[in-house]
């Protein structure tokens, strides 16, 4: 940019807002709402983004949880252009590319102990509904074909298609779309202000909420239970943390039962905690485990999910000549994000960015917390990277209250995530403490001037 005549930038910059807005049909986004007042982003590099009339923009949600290592890194823009030009596309049934065994080889290396065999997908809601077919699927494979029912969890988010929205627990997401899939059952969520609030880290109370598992066990027998998934750390529904010993509680009922356990790690994996995984953080191996977005720093479009070798022997049984798995995606190890995530597994070696999150935490904690106490202020809660201010709604306007404040930080330089009334935070884990303080320091000063 620095070497475009300003004129000539301008006229760039204007030519690249569009001029009707009316064809795209925006996905999760009021788009009667946007199209009044669009906001655009044109340009992004390292933590920050610029609207097509270069004002810029500090990213403190990693685009949507998913741009690890900052934008535009060079080692993946290049990765994926070279790919581009050598080869586009691949068959991945029946064929192979050397880059879809490379990145598998290297992805679990990196991954929780046993979690060796890799299946790729193109997002977190297909990695959902695969690792739920290989909870079913495994199960049959070993002679136990009822076992079929899944378990999820109230406020839990698993994407958007049937399975993953069946076992999510979000009504707003369940309540258009029919009866969904049968044979599911909810534990409750862990998020209780009445005994845990702003909390640095793992809150004390709710370990017992696990014990829901035996209840449902108790109520439909385990031989009819393939799987139970949670989110180790829920995202979406507003940054809700595990209580101290709840994963360790739902392992040990699901290993007493038989029930397979699925971390979905969309967003906590590649080191949003400060560790490279939730799985890692807590010291709870599951037996599936779900990621995407940081997988290639969100630049191309790709989702995976890690399994046990137990569950990928478990298909290995039949003839040879016979599929094993009846399951996959024209685009499943598509060589363009194969060869980002081998682009973006390098830069997270270079900067060390899957433990990252350990250091910048403590400083991401204090400026958080120093929240607590602004107008209408309900809680403030971190775990490595990510945290989340909870705001009291305004009555008989739910949500409008955070969306302020979203829209107030926009317009003030600063992108956060709005879900509810509350507003969540994740920024690139190359953040330093002077973006932290930007980003508290604004959501401090709107949470003053719209008291
Ligand atoms: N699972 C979790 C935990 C997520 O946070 C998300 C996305 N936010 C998904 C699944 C769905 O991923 P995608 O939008 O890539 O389908």
């Amino acid at each position: 940019h620095k070497d475009l005549d300003p004129a000539l930038l301008a006229q760039a910059a204007g030519a690249a807002a569009p001029a009707d807005l009316d064809a795209y049909w925006m996905p999760f986004t009021a788009n009667r709402q946007f199209k009044q007042a669009p906001r655009l982003l044109a340009r992004a590099d390292g933590m920050h983004y610029w609207t097509p009339e270069g004002r810029q923009v500090l990213d403190g949600v990693a685009g949507l949880w998913c741009v690890n290592a900052g934008h535009a890194r060079p080692k993946i823009v290049r990765a994926i252009a070279e790919q581009a030009a050598e080869m586009d596309f691949a068959p991945p049934f029946n064929m192979g590319h050397p880059k879809a065994f490379e990145l598998a080889e290297k992805l679990v290396q990196i991954t929780p102990a046993g979690l060796d065999k890799v299946f790729y997908t193109n997002s977190g809601s297909e990695a959902v509904e695969t690792a739920l077919k290989m909870a079913i699927g495994y199960h049959r494979a070993r002679g136990e074909g009822t076992r079929t029912r899944l378990i999820g969890r109230e406020r839990g988010y698993h994407g958007v298609n049937f399975g993953g929205v069946s076992v999510g627990g979000i009504a707003g997401n369940r309540k258009t779309f029919g009866p969904l899939l049968g044979g599911v059952d909810h534990l409750r969520h862990t998020h209780d202000l009445a005994r845990n609030r702003h909390v640095r880290g793992v809150p004390e109370h709710g370990a017992e909420l696990a014990d829901d598992l035996e209840r449902i066990v108790a109520l439909h027998d385990a031989s009819t239970i393939a799987a139970v998934i949670v989110e180790p750390v829920a995202g979406s529904t507003g940054v809700l943390l595990p209580p101290k010993g709840y994963l360790e509680r739902l392992r040990a009922i699901c290993d007493k039962h038989g029930i397979l356990l699925i971390f979905d790690e969309v967003i906590t994996g590649f080191g949003r905690l400060g560790a490279p995984f939730a799985a890692d953080y807590f010291g709870v191996t599951p037996d599936l485990m779900t990621v995407a977005k940081g997988i290639t720093n969100g630049s191309v479009p790709m989702g995976a999910v890690f399994a046990k070798s137990f569950i990928h022997d478990a298909f290995m049984n039949g003839p040879e000549h016979l599929i094993e798995f009846p399951h996959g995606y024209t685009y499943s190890a598509h060589p363009l994000a194969c060869a980002a995530a081998l682009g973006t597994l390098e830069t997270y070696a270079d900067d060390g960015l899957l433990t990252r999150g350990a250091d910048m935490a403590r400083p991401f904690e204090d400026a958080l917390h120093a929240l607590e106490g602004l107008p209408h202020v309900l809680d403030v809660r971190n775990i490595g990277l990510v945290g989340a201010i909870e705001l009291e709604p305004i009555p008989g306007q739910p949500a409008k209250r955070a969306f302020d404040v979203f829209l107030e930080c926009w317009r003030r330089g600063v992108l956060v995530r709005v879900t509810g009334d509350i507003i969540a935070l994740s920024p690139p884990l190359i953040v330093e403490t002077s973006h932290i303080e930007q980003i508290a320091g604004t959501i401090g000063e709107v949470l003053k001037a719209q008291a």
